[in-house]
């Protein structure tokens, strides 16, 4: 054991600007980050593993409404909420993804339960809240999920007759390594407001939204999914790292740089065995936080310092 540890962890990217924020909004927003990341680092103050740190973490971000996953997730087209998530464990490269859950709680207890049993690494839509029932996992009404400024944002897109483009993504992510140098990723999201036809994100994605490998780094991805999809962005990230030998950091910026220039944006936040940790983004602001046997710090725009 090296007794060094590091959390990492985002409430989403997006396009938030200093002057419509909300700034009551965003001090419980960053409240639940740092409730995050307690909750995750005293699993690996402890000793714990980074795959149990990670779910951990999204779990309290899950249940946290000011975050677009579980409670307070944003509404598809036909009004129901429809939660994706996924977890990878770096190790062994187990992984558990789920999509479209309409009444799993915790849609990222799902995905480590497939990830610990199987048989099958991703599950979708209906079948996949039937195999959470099987699995003893609390299922809720659709409605449970719902808050009222979300029904708001997707009747003003519905009205204006446009997709959630501009809006603050807000998805969560965790990715942890632990005292034995081991590796995790977590992702969780409701997707995109007014998403319709079953549409999946990358978050779910392993490899797009959510990848974790013990040669390279964990990493969580936000932003505007279908490019990051079409990237295969954080497998390419920890590609870069394994195959090219990039530092985490550079390999992280060419990335978000090449979704860019798809037309694409968001963040991403990694953690390399090695305990270096890296993120970045391409909208105005990422929810975003890291802790260590030294603390925590949570920060929100470009110049917030909390490395
Ligand atoms: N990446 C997510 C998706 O496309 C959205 C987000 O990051 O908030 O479903």
């Amino acid at each position: 054991m090296t007794g060094n540890w590091k959390l990492v962890i985002h409430g989403g990217a997006g396009a938030m600007g200093v002057a419509d924020m909300d700034r009551e909004k965003e001090s419980s927003a960053l409240d639940g980050l740092d409730e995050a990341m307690a909750a995750g680092g005293a699993i690996l103050d402890s000793g714990g593993s980074a795959l149990d740190a990670v779910e951990a973490a999204a779990r309290v971000l899950e249940e946290d409404p000011c975050f677009n996953a579980g409670r307070g997730s944003v509404l598809a087209h036909d009004g129901h909420i429809e939660l994706d998530a996924a977890l990878m464990d770096g190790a062994t490269r187990r992984a558990g993804a789920v999509a479209g859950l309409r009444t799993t709680r915790a849609p990222i207890s799902l995905a480590r339960h497939l990830l610990e049993h199987g048989p099958h690494v991703f599950l979708s839509h209906s079948g996949g809240d039937a195999f959470a029932r099987t699995a003893g996992l609390e299922q809720v009404e659709n409605r449970w999920f719902e808050i009222p400024e979300r029904r708001r944002q997707l009747e003003e897109l519905l009205a204006g007759g446009g997709f959630d483009d501009q809006m603050k993504y807000g998805t969560i992510g965790a990715v942890a390594v632990d005292m034995n140098g081991h590796v995790a990723a977590a992702t969780s999201t409701g997707g995109l407001t007014a998403k319709r036809w079953g549409r999946i994100g990358d978050s779910p994605l392993i490899g797009a939204g959510t990848y974790a490998d013990d040669r390279a780094a964990a990493i969580s991805a936000t932003g505007s999914g279908e490019y990051f999809i079409r990237a295969v962005a954080t497998h390419e990230v920890a590609a870069r790292v394994r195959i090219g030998g990039e530092p985490l950091q550079q390999a992280l910026d060419a990335v978000l740089a090449d979704i860019k220039a798809l037309g694409g944006k968001g963040g991403m936040i990694a953690v390399a065995p090695s305990g270096k940790m890296a993120w970045g983004f391409t909208t105005p602001a990422m929810y975003r936080g890291v802790a260590d046997a030294s603390g925590r710090r949570v920060a929100v725009y470009p110049d917030d310092a909390a490395r």
